[in-house]
């Protein structure tokens, strides 16, 4: 009863397309699960999010839950959770890609760290919040402590692959890098544009340990 007066009061709206939300509906309505594009978690590769990292790095399977283009219903709901402090939607989204994966496919999650003072400015590491998710519906472990991100660099608009990979080059830093030894490492983001960071802190991972490693992104940039 107060929960629909609540809802009478503040309804509560899709993050993807704003529109409100009926009583069954939770965080994205049921024409955005349907119609929001998804290549499929499970690409064949090569592909055309794989031809962003091919040749580049020494990689084993690249996955992505959505695919966004500049002004779509996809990169606003990733807008949500990386400005507008919705970190509770970043895991649920993350819970439905756990869902898809197992514990025998990767042996450790790690998701793409924050500089400490962003992550102090904003909170949370949104990257973070879509590995936690994935980590409970799945039950693959998750680790924090492996990666860090010891330089904070300035915005990457405007900057072509070359230019960010350049930039992010020495910004990341790996942690006890034996544990990591022989692992089907998943490393996590929330979006993959140019495919630049993912190249930076993977190459950090395969410098430093005989780790395999795998990449998702929440959503690629098409
Ligand atoms: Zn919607």
């Amino acid at each position: 009863m107060i929960n629909a007066f609540l809802q009478l009061l503040y309804p509560k709206c899709c993050f993807a397309c704003d529109q409100v939300l009926i009583r069954s509906e939770n965080w994205i309505c049921t024409r955005c699960r349907f119609e929001l594009p998804s290549p499929g978690l499970f690409l064949e590769q090569p592909n055309w999010i794989s031809h962003k990292l091919d040749g580049l790095i020494e990689y084993d399977r690249v996955h992505a839950y959505y695919v966004f283009s500049e002004g779509g219903k996809v990169q606003h709901l990733l807008h949500q959770i990386k400005y507008k402090g919705q970190e509770r939607l970043g895991e649920y989204l993350g819970g439905c890609v756990g869902r898809s994966f197992s514990v025998k496919e990767y042996d450790l999650l790690i998701p793409m760290p924050l500089h400490p003072s962003r992550l102090k400015e904003r909170g949370y590491n949104q990257a973070a919040c879509v590995a936690k998710g994935i980590a409970r519906a799945s039950g693959i472990p998750i680790s924090e402590t492996h990666l860090l991100r010891t330089k904070q660099v300035s915005s990457l608009i405007g900057l072509n692959r070359a230019e960010r990979y350049k930039t992010l080059e020495e910004v990341f830093e790996v942690l006890r890098p034996g544990e990591l030894d022989g692992l089907r490492i998943l490393l996590v983001d929330d979006t993959l544009t140019t495919g630049a960071t993912f190249l930076a802190a993977g190459a950090k991972i395969k410098a430093a340990s005989t780790g395999k490693l795998s990449f998702l992104a929440l959503a690629a940039l098409k």
